[in-house]
């Protein structure tokens, strides 16, 4: 990644024989975990290991939107605690994350759609998460290059507007992260690919690398969309959870004409302006699960398509880059953060689909306490892997009645 020996202090330092805690996988998640477990919890003797480079999953391929206004009450204050930090980070980590608090407006379709999201507002009002119901003229107002015509594939009827909300740059993010860790103690190795984990008597004991093995008592897996097939093929337990891709891409350079993220369900479409002027725009997860980065022909031509017909305006734009990445989906559209159980010393936090940006900087948190103390987090334990058995699945796919999945 561009510039990170300068910026990580005692980069690729030497594999130790030993570590407290081994992190498999260099994305979002482990990198704020580590962050937090030398910040927070005094553990410093821990590696991260990434088989390809720190950013190289979803952390460096994401469209950045951080929201909170999920649909249940488990997951609720878990993405509140996440967005409220991004300042606190950006402070703490000396590291400019680029939160831009430009607020979420997704756009509603139909009469049921605006009924369906009036419980979404009032619950995520109810968890002290400032969310509004907007009819069609006041959307209007706030992205005034919106098509409102009835003559649309979709009519727009309103919107529910999340001033909380916004985008954070990803890569900032990433290397933020990692600069904090390295500092505070935690060695990163790249090109390092984690090919099994040892235990004895159900207990971890350490993981086998392609460049040797390290001894270690605890292991956390949080790497994306590799993480169900690693967990299965190293310790053959099996996760309820589907890899799918979703795909995304960049216009050229515009001057400012969005200052929301606006998405809509309806036409599988969103779409924010960066801070650099591009629009960026994702939409819908291919429909069936695979391994693959590559994007679509058929998927560039419904991004503009869909685009063109809610923001006119665009007709003529160009897309400079396309580019895709794996979201790893569980059926119930909430991650699996777990510990102990059925190994101990074992740790996952995975199943993010497409909400693992949002939710890194508390997740890691959180994970890094458990990890540190054994003692599994209130806010974490609904996450539990047992809830497939137990059935206690969350009704998050219940948010996605109004919302285009991938942001
Ligand atoms: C196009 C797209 C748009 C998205 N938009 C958003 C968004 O707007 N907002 C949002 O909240 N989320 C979004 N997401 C989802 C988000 O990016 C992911 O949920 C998040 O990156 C998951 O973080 P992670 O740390 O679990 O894994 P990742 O960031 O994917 O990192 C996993 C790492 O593990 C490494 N690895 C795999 N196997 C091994 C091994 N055997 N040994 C060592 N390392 C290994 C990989 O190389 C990778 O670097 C989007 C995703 C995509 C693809």
């Amino acid at each position: 990644m561009f510039g990170m020996k300068k910026i990580l202090p005692g980069f690729a330092p030497p594999l130790k024989f030993s570590y407290d805690a081994v992190l498999i996988g260099g994305g979002l998640h482990n990198l704020a975990t580590a962050w937090f477990l030398a910040r927070e919890q005094n553990m410093n003797s821990v590696a991260i290991i990434e088989k390809n480079y720190i950013g190289y999953g979803g952390a460096g391929r994401n469209t950045a939107i951080v929201r909170a206004n999920q649909r249940t009450r488990e997951n609720i204050p878990l993405y509140k605690e996440a967005l409220d930090l991004w300042p606190v980070m950006t402070r703490e980590l000396d590291f400019n994350l680029m939160f831009y608090n430009c607020g979420n407006v997704n756009l509603l379709h139909s009469e049921a759609a605006v009924k369906a999201a009036r419980v979404n507002v009032a619950t995520a009002r109810l968890m002290g998460v400032e969310s509004h119901l907007l009819d069609a003229a006041e959307t209007q107002k706030r992205v005034p290059a919106l098509n409102l015509s009835h003559q649309i594939t979709h009519p727009v009827h309103g919107a529910m507007y999340h001033p909380p909300g916004g985008i954070v740059r990803h890569d900032a993010v990433v290397w933020g992260l990692a600069r904090g860790a390295a500092e505070n103690g935690v060695h990163i190795h790249q090109q390092t690919e984690a090919l099994g984990i040892e235990t004895e008597n159900g207990k971890v004991t350490g993981v086998r690398t392609s460049a040797g093995t390290i001894a270690t008592p605890r292991v956390l897996v949080s790497a994306g969309g590799y993480s169900a097939g690693l967990i299965y093929h190293m310790l053959g337990i099996k996760l309820p959870i589907s890899v799918l891709t979703i795909q995304a891409m960049v216009t050229q350079p515009l001057k400012p004409l969005l200052n929301h993220v606006v998405s809509s369900g309806a036409y599988h479409v969103y779409a924010n302006q960066t801070l650099k002027g591009e629009i960026a725009t994702g939409a819908h997860m291919d429909p069936w699960p695979n391994y693959t980065t590559q994007t679509t022909a058929g998927y560039i031509k419904h991004q503009a398509e869909a685009l063109i017909e809610l923001l006119p305006c665009l007709a003529g734009v160009k897309f400079m880059r396309s580019w895709a990445g794996l979201a790893d989906m569980t059926p119930d559209m909430a991650p699996i953060m777990d510990g102990n159980d059925p190994v101990e010393g074992l740790f996952m936090n995975c199943g993010w689909g497409y909400f693992g940006f949002k939710s890194c900087t508390a997740a890691g948190r959180h994970m890094a306490r458990f990890v540190a103390t054994d003692q599994c987090p209130d806010r974490l334990k609904p996450f539990t892997l047992r809830r497939f058995e137990n059935h206690r699945l969350m009704g998050e796919t219940a948010a996605l009645v109004n919302y285009t999945p991938d942001n």
